[in-house]
């Protein structure tokens, strides 16, 4: 049994992602930054949280930013400013976190489930249009492991059948499309995450809405302090859902640092490319495909592994080396959404993915040799399942 024998005598552990690497030279500004906030005792919102909006609105090139508590409450923001509701439709992607399809049942509205390209796991654009009924209200497309959806085609769509885009830019902030567009900024409204995994990450649970709206950005600002327009005068019901001033003032000090660690991200993605393809791996694996000319920025580098999937994964585990599937389930087969009618077979792409995936460490500070051993230790699990 060598195949799954622990090579631990290496030494070498390479976690999935290293938050303690990125932290440690950030350390001194992170505390001031927490410091200040404790000293202001401005614990929501306040000048923190607007400085941090205006510096995500410039980098997402967008005339508005609206913080929030989480991705997920920025999505459920996005549908109730555009007033989506029971009995409304909005077409999405089976292949995400779950997030993304239960925002829209948290507002009493269907998620129809489009199903998605084979190589960049984005929703297919092409079949979007066979999923648009007189019920649809808006489309939400997710920018998947941090590369943009084919938004072309999207806006077109989107121009032609009036409807509204919300991009699920939870893994793709900064990332930008063929056309050199922000993701974020291409729909009605787009929504970032700051959950600690995500490149921009915050010490806790933290989102952000960007919009070119006044009317919509002025509605989210609303929404997420209940709805309220003048104190303790509410003109719609909205939720509680604002940022805290610390995660704010975390994510002031981590921001600048967001586009070299974005260039890291991409060399180390580059780099994997080129140890798969010289040893000679790209007939067992599929890397990742980025679309010409879009910036990806990586959030995650997922090969598709077509045979032995999750036999590989546990070989690199007994490797030190951590990996995720996202996703194992498509949104389509979870139990919560039975009652959509969905059945396994209906979005094939979508469940091939999910049984082929695996995520490898990509994180900024990940080591040349770190890569080199992880693709030795793919190499080997091929060389010993072979016959
Ligand atoms: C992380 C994520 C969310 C949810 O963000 P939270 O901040 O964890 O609530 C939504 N959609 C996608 C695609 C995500 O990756």
């Amino acid at each position: 049994m060598t195949s799954t024998a622990p090579h631990s005598s290496t030494g070498i552990k390479v976690p999935l992602l290293d938050l303690q690497a990125q932290y440690a030279p950030l350390r001194t500004e992170v505390l001031k930054a927490v410091e200040r906030v404790f000293d202001s005792q401005q614990f929501l919102l306040g000048s923190e949280v607007k400085a941090l909006e205006e510096e995500v609105a410039r980098y997402s090139q967008t005339r508005h930013a609206v913080g929030c508590t989480s991705g997920t409450d920025a999505l459920l923001l996005a549908l109730m400013a555009l007033d989506i509701k029971a009995g409304d439709e909005v077409v999405t992607t089976p292949y995400s976190f779950f997030a993304t399809a239960s925002s829209i049942v948290r507002v009493g509205a269907r998620p129809v489930f489009v199903d998605i390209e084979a190589n960049t796991y984005n929703i297919d654009v092409d079949l979007i249009p066979y999923a648009i009924t007189p019920r649809t209200r808006a489309i939400m497309p997710v920018h998947l492991y941090g590369q943009c959806a084919e938004m072309n085609e999207l806006l077109l769509i989107s121009k032609h059948y009036k409807l509204p885009i919300i991009e699920d830019a939870a893994q793709a902030i900064g990332a930008e499309d063929t056309q050199g567009r922000r993701a974020g900024a291409m729909g009605a409204i787009g929504c970032f995450s700051f959950y600690p995994t995500k490149n921009l990450g915050g010490a806790g649970d933290g989102g952000m809405l960007v919009t070119n709206d006044d009317a919509l950005a002025e509605r989210l600002r609303s929404l997420r302090v209940h709805g309220e327009t003048v104190k303790y005068h509410h003109k719609f019901v909205g939720i509680n859902g604002r940022l805290d001033a610390i995660q704010a003032a975390v994510l002031r000090v981590k921001l600048p640092h967001l586009d070299r660690w974005t260039e890291q991200r991409q060399a180390n993605a580059a780099t994997y490319d080129k140890l798969f393809a010289d040893a000679n791996l790209t007939d067992v694996i599929t890397l990742p495909f980025a679309r010409a000319g879009v910036r990806h920025i990586f959030n995650q580098y997922v090969i598709r592994v077509p045979e032995k999937r999750d036999g590989l994964r546990e070989h690199l585990h007994l490797n030190n080396i951590g990996t995720e599937v996202y996703y194992p389930v498509p949104l389509h087969l979870q139990e919560c959404f039975r009652s959509l009618g969905y059945k396994a077979g209906d979005f094939p792409e979508a469940e091939r993915a999910a049984g082929e995936t695996l995520a490898l460490p990509v994180y900024p500070e990940l080591t040349f040799a770190q890569q080199c051993y992880v693709v030795a230790s793919i190499a080997r699990f091929f060389e010993e399942a072979r016959p």
